[in-house]
């Protein structure tokens, strides 16, 4: 199968993955994921993550630009964002309306420099620091302009009252590091009244060292 061919199949498989564990619900979500000429495939505007069709992605030049399959999502301009500024860092987005990472958004405790405690090394590891940007009308071209001023220094941003953008360096990296914000932010607000031990300040010191954001 050709590298195009098995990049649609991932994403498809992904993405129902995703949809039948309850991460993402209705037609909420979208993947993007890079071919190594640049190009770039997309789920489409409008799309269920339980229903993707391999031979109905959008996909994109490696300018971004549209050309072929149906329209792309039209959260779109959050993937550019991440491709125009972590360039080979970023090889895949996942973009998910997943439960508790909105909630932990919505808190007036949340640092929006550092969304997680430091409770797991997984969540260091995969996401570093994760950003809260404000939130904004999906669809509005400030989303997009809010992730570019980031400068690429964020793998993983979480839309306040919306949900978690994370990049990685291929699809699966990117895929597992958004479950793995999902399930931190579901033991931040399972822990947040029980005043769990955090990781130590030396602890976090050397995984932030071994793995930068
Ligand atoms: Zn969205």
């Amino acid at each position: 199968m050709s590298e195009e061919a098995t990049l649609r199949e991932d994403i498809c498989r992904f993405a129902q993955s995703l949809y039948a564990r309850g991460l993402t619900h209705g037609s909420t979500g979208n993947i993007s994921a890079r071919l190594s000429d640049g190009s770039v495939l997309i789920t489409p505007t409008g799309s269920s993550f339980g229903f993707l069709d391999p031979a109905r992605l959008s996909k994109l030049d490696a300018s971004l630009a549209f050309v072929s399959g149906p329209k792309p999502t039209k959260e779109l301009p959050l993937h550019s964002a991440l491709y125009r500024t972590r360039h080979e860092r970023a090889g895949a987005v996942v973009h998910l309306h997943s439960t508790y990472s909105v909630a932990l958004s919505m808190l007036p405790d949340t640092d929006p420099d550092d969304v997680l405690p430091p409770l797991t090394p997984y969540a260091i590891m995969q996401l570093g620091r994760v950003k809260l940007l404000p939130y904004f009308r999906p669809g509005d071209d400030a989303m997009g302009r809010a992730v570019e001023a980031l400068e690429g220094t964020r793998s993983a941003i979480l839309l306040a009252n919306h949900g978690p953008v994370v990049a990685g360096r291929d699809l699966a990296s990117a895929v597992y590091a958004t479950e793995e914000l999902e399930a931190s932010a579901r033991l931040t607000l399972l822990t947040r009244d029980m005043k769990p031990c955090p990781l130590s300040c030396d602890a976090v010191a050397e995984l932030r060292a071994r793995h930068p954001d």
